[in-house]
């Protein structure tokens, strides 16, 4: 039995919206994951075939190649590209839904145009604090991903058994992209009861998972080769280790969207480290992501010192000095975390 999580009247609120329209809008956030784009090209999918719709799916930056073999992504616009024709599609919506992003600033140059749509604005997202420029707002942090939220929308609307294998696909994709293949955010039963309603709905989630993890450059292989070996700095006593790329090693790796996706995570591995940090930097500013475990909340660091935010456990800012003084800051501040980490080492000594 899976539970209603989703608070009734916000899916007949959803309802009602999209049955009194026909021109939809799907917007999801700048460097589009497996989650923006599974839960965004699941409930295209929905929406065309099952509602017959008219959706256009748009993302501000470009869509990782291991994620377009998803249905319906060659439909999709990336704004980025055609501005001007995503203005129009955005101006003109009769319904604007934003999925996976809590803030507008995480959608980049869109931000601006979304804000001024005349078009009703429903929020469906799983991020912590959830601004308040929807309509409609269905926020729930303790779901693991936007992806299983729409899947729970559409059953909930009454649609589970329309639901169809390519609106499956994606959504499977986003589940097991947002929860690193079911190794964090994913203790809650009804994941694997939701996972198994997919397979019975005909994906093939062995393949999935192969589209997606082996199918990856070997611009983007020998960059992580040369990320582990050369670009790592591990600090035992705080069970922590950092990671940088400047722009000159990116561009010798020839770097793509989404090639160092999953990065961050890789040093967890190591006996002992409990948090982990990847500094990119790109033309105008250096990118923080922070992931950690237990209660080490990297998210109150990102937003005291990095400009950021985001989950407990996985969290990412910026910072606009030279490597070099960003990664002296980081040093500098890391002893702030000291207490924390202590005790998730400890915790971990144990096994
Ligand atoms: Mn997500």
């Amino acid at each position: 039995m899976i539970t209603k999580i989703i608070k009734e009247d916000l899916i007949q609120k959803a309802k009602e919206e999209i049955e009194s329209v026909n021109d939809i809008v799907i917007v999801s956030h700048v460097s589009p994951d497996g989650d923006a784009v599974g839960s965004s090209l699941g409930f295209y999918n929905f929406l065309t075939d099952i509602l017959d719709k008219n959706v256009t799916v748009i993302v501000p930056t470009e869509v990782p190649d291991y994620f377009r073999w998803m249905p319906g992504a060659s439909d999709m616009l990336v704004y980025s590209d055609d501005k001007e024709l995503c203005d129009e599609k955005i101006k003109n919506a009769e319904l604007i839904f934003a999925l996976d992003f809590n803030n507008l600033k995480r959608i980049g140059d869109m931000a601006f145009v979304v804000a001024d749509a005349p078009a009703k604005k429903i929020l469906v997202d799983h991020h912590l604090d959830p601004g308040n420029f929807a309509n409609v707002i269905i926020s729930y942090p303790d779901i693991s991903s936007t992806s299983e939220m729409i899947f729970r929308l559409i059953c909930r609307m009454g649609y589970f058994t329309d639901m169809t294998q390519e609106c499956a696909e994606c959504i499977y994709t986003g589940m097991m992209t947002d929860t690193g293949c079911f190794t964090y955010n994913s203790n809650q039963t009804e994941i694997y009861l939701i996972i198994s309603e997919l397979i019975k709905k005909g994906i093939d989630k062995d393949e999935i998972h192969r589209r997606v993890y082996d199918n990856y450059s070997e611009n983007r292989f020998r960059m992580m080769g040369y990320l582990l070996s050369e670009k790592m700095k591990v600090y035992p006593e705080y069970g922590t280790a950092m990671m940088y790329l400047t722009k000159e090693e990116l561009k010798r790796f020839d770097y793509k969207p989404g090639d160092i996706e999953g990065f961050v995570n890789m040093p967890m591995s190591i006996k002992g480290v409990v948090f982990s940090a990847l500094f990119r930097e790109d033309e105008s500013k250096i990118r923080v992501s922070f992931r950690s475990q237990g209660d080490v909340a990297v998210n109150e660091f990102a937003a005291e010192y990095f400009d950021g935010g985001g989950h407990k456990n996985a969290a990412g800012g910026q910072l606009f000095i030279p490597m070099d003084e960003a990664i002296r800051m980081f040093e500098e501040k890391l002893p702030t975390l000291a207490d924390s980490l202590k005790k998730e080492i400890e915790k971990q000594s144990k096994y």
